[in-house]
């Protein structure tokens, strides 16, 4: 029987980190994948897939809005779906065997199949069972049914995500259930390329959990992009027939039912942790209400020897939260002090303008009654953003008004997934405004907005 000091148990960005720290950390490491190729959910179907394709359809933009306006005349470029799916499964590809790369040079073992835990030290994968020391779960998560509706998924006409990185041709109409990450995202792709889109979300506002100032601003320039909002709106069933699916909702404030037609259908109202077959219940390893695998703040289940992270358990579902996790608990199985910061995970939306988020929120604070300082700051006053097109929105930073220290920032406007780590590592520093306003920062740079924010904390942004 072959023996480990580690199993991991999925190789999705939680579970292959880990797996390739715990081989570093001198571990002997094996990762098990049910799928035919490492990297989960995020390379496979998710993170990557979702940005080549926001990629690709945002150069169409470009070209189609932007290019005559700079001299770049002639026709816009037509699009060939076919080609644009291929592109992204090669980069899916490249992604997904540099794992498999990183696997063989750290010397962990990848094991193909689905895992189970028969009892606490084994994990049996086929008729093979393996002995660990320890066991990390990670097995991610999948998407989550619509709540409370009538829906049934065929993956062609009503998708998850997963379909919609696959569907055959570009639909002429696509309604997506839920204005959360995933539903905007791909939105996004599909109303670039020419579907009409219909977002119909049961709240009020976008993206929940978010700044409600950005909120605001992020639906008005998506509706400005052609996206359609019905909001306060509970989908009751989607029906299918003929090739075209018809959603049936009710809108919250007067209960009135409304139908609307598609040709395709999104559901993405979210996702769940995935723990099939794992065996836990038999195990008796202790669950949320919400079907999460509980842990202690060292990733440990109440089984000895047994360890979660990622999408299984409590916490945003992001990738690098899961990468964090997967490295961290490594370190507390080698005996070092693995730690994430939950204060610190930045959230991004990679539309165009990008939204990235990290900290608190003005709402949160104000319900909390922490006394507090705004720095706002437009794209429209930095002069990269207006020479490439993108001077719509805005950073806003949080500060603490006594001390200056750095609460929250929320970004909406361009790069502003990689503007939101100068923020980050300034929070992990306990920076207050002032010392991002004292940093030199290039020109001209879209960070010139973060920094002119942090002015505007003190005594005014210059070019406000
Ligand atoms: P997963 O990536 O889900 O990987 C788990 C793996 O475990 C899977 O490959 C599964 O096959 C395997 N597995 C499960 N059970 C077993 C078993 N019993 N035996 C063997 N193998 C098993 N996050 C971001 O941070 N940024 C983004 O831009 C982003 N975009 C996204 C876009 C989409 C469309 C989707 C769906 C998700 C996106 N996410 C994004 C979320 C991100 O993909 C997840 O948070 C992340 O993949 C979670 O990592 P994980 O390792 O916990 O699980």
């Amino acid at each position: 029987m072959a023996q480990y000091d580690v199993i991991v148990i999925g190789a999705g960005p939680g579970g292959y980190v880990s797996a390739i720290r715990c081989a570093q950390l001198g571990l002997k490491t094996a990762c098990v994948e049910g799928r035919e190729t490492l990297g989960g959910t995020c390379l496979n179907v998710g993170c990557i897939p979702s940005k080549a394709l926001l990629h690709a359809s945002h150069q169409l933009h470009e070209a189609e809005h932007n290019f005559a306006k700079m001299g770049l005349k002639g026709k816009a470029p037509s699009v060939d779906f076919k080609q644009m799916l291929a592109y992204k499964d090669d980069v899916i590809g490249q992604n997904t065997k540099g794992i498999e790369f990183l696997f063989k040079k750290n010397k962990v073992d990848w094991i193909k199949g689905w895992a189970s835990i028969p009892e606490a030290g084994k994990v049996k994968v086929g008729d093979e069972v393996y002995e660990a020391k320890n066991i990390i779960i990670a097995s991610g998560s999948e998407p989550a049914p619509v709540p409370g509706a009538d829906v049934t998924v065929d993956e062609k006409i009503v998708v998850t995500s997963t379909g919609a990185l696959e569907l055959p041709k570009v639909p002429k109409k696509l309604v997506v259930i839920g204005a959360g990450v995933i539903g905007l995202e791909m939105g996004s792709v599909y109303a670039r390329l020419g579907a009409e889109v219909e977002v119909i979300e049961f709240l009020d506002a976008i993206t929940p959990g978010m700044d409600s100032e950005v909120q605001r601003a992020f639906q008005k320039l998506l509706t400005k992009q052609g996206l359609k909002f019905t909001m306060g709106a509970a989908v009751q069933k989607v029906e299918t027939k003929g090739g075209k699916a018809t959603v049936t909702y009710k809108l919250r404030k007067d209960d009135s039912e409304h139908t609307t037609d598609a040709d395709v259908v999104l559901c993405a109202t979210g996702r769940r942790p995935f723990v099939d077959g794992l065996g836990l219940e038999a195990l008796g390893v202790e669950m949320t209400p919400r079907g999460q695998i509980k842990t202690d703040d060292h990733w440990k289940t109440n089984v000895p020897g047994i360890y979660a992270i990622g999408d299984a358990i409590e916490g945003p579902m992001l990738a690098h939260k899961a990468e964090d996790e997967g490295m961290a608990a490594a370190e507390v199985i080698a005996g070092k002090h693995g730690h994430v910061n939950y204060d610190v995970i930045p959230g991004v939306i990679y539309t165009h303008p990008e939204v990235a988020t990290v900290g608190k929120t003005e709402d949160q604070l104000k319900e909390a009654g922490v006394a507090y300082k705004v720095g706002k700051f437009s794209f429209m006053g930095n002069g990269r953003a207006k020479a490439v097109f993108a001077g719509d929105g805005f950073v806003k930073l949080l500060v603490d008004k006594e001390t200056d220290r750095i609460l929250g920032c929320h970004i909406i406007g361009p790069a502003a997934g990689d503007l939101i780590h100068e923020i980050c590592v300034g929070m992990e520093f306990g920076a207050s405004a002032e010392d991002i306003a004292l940093t030199c920062h290039a020109h001209p740079t879209f960070s010139e907005a973060v920094r002119e924010a942090a002015l505007a904390c003190g005594d005014g942004a210059i070019h406000a």
